[in-house]
């Protein structure tokens, strides 16, 4: 089955997916976007896929241990260094890896969902590397081109203030100004699922598309679940504790096929 899904959604006020702090500045990702009619490059506030794509893993994490389907110790606490190397397999699963690549391949997806359904790469400095290919797809989420003319990024000026305190020195400064980088658009959505291999084989050649795993129908029933608590309660982005943006789907369409369809 693969799903297709496409939206646009009004975020007003987001601080969403900063990319750096310059002094006390931080700052916006932005991204150059070309307006259609005119070719003209604008750069623009973007949420990054990868954002999109930390934000749904936890979601499927947490979906996961709910219904009694392994994750590893990493991703279960939004830590997904996937299977990176000796050490980082034998944090996550308690265990040596596997010498053999299908081998490998079976005891990471069987022992977690996260990297079943949105794949590893494991690099050993001394070769032997093992990759399985995310089944999910997402991208930057940018303003639509009705609006990429006039989309602004504006910093706002926050201040900490300990003047009246003991912990201020006299004549030392007690309050220090801040700015964030905050913006309103409305964004693109996009996400991709294929689940053709959710708990099967992808990396050694004669063995493509063997089970892994005897709960694949259950995966894809929880991976599924993990897509619409993501899209619903929007659990993607940072710096939500004090930037909670306000948000508003405009419009959304979810296309589901017996083949790839985007
Ligand atoms: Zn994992």
């Amino acid at each position: 089955m693969f799903i297709s899904i496409r939206g646009r959604v009004l975020i007003n006020v987001e601080a969403l997916n900063m990319t750096e702090s310059v002094g006390n500045y931080v700052k916006h990702r932005r991204v150059p976007v070309l307006l259609p009619s005119t070719y003209t490059t604008y750069f623009v506030p973007a949420i990054s896929g990868e954002s999109i794509a930390h934000g749904y893993q936890e979601v499927l994490a947490g979906e996961a241990k709910k219904n009694n389907i392994p994750v590893c110790k990493l991703c279960e606490r939004g830590i997904f260094l996937k299977s990176t190397n000796e050490s980082v397999f034998n944090g996550a699963f308690g265990k040596k890896p596997p010498k053999d690549e299908f081998e490998f391949e079976k005891e990471v997806v069987s022992n977690c969902i996260v990297e079943d359904v949105g794949g590893f790469l494991y690099a050993p400095r001394a070769g032997g590397n093992v990759k399985r290919t995310s089944n999910f797809y997402t991208g930057y989420m940018i303003p639509v081109k009705e609006i990429l003319e006039s989309i602004v990024i504006e910093p706002q000026l926050h201040s900490r203030y300990a003047l009246g305190t003991p912990y201020v020195a006299k004549g030392a400064i007690g309050q220090m100004i801040y700015y964030v980088e905050l913006s309103s658009a409305v964004y693109t959505f996009s996400f991709d699922l294929d689940t053709r291999f959710i708990g099967r084989a992808t990396f050694v050649y004669g063995k493509v598309g063997e089970s892994l795993v005897n709960n694949i129908d259950e995966r894809i029933l929880v991976t599924l679940d993990s897509v619409k608590k993501f899209l619903t309660e929007m659990m993607f982005g940072a710096k939500k504790t004090r930037f909670l943006p306000v948000v508003d789907w405009e419009s959304l369409v979810v296309a589901v096929a017996d083949d790839v369809w985007t």
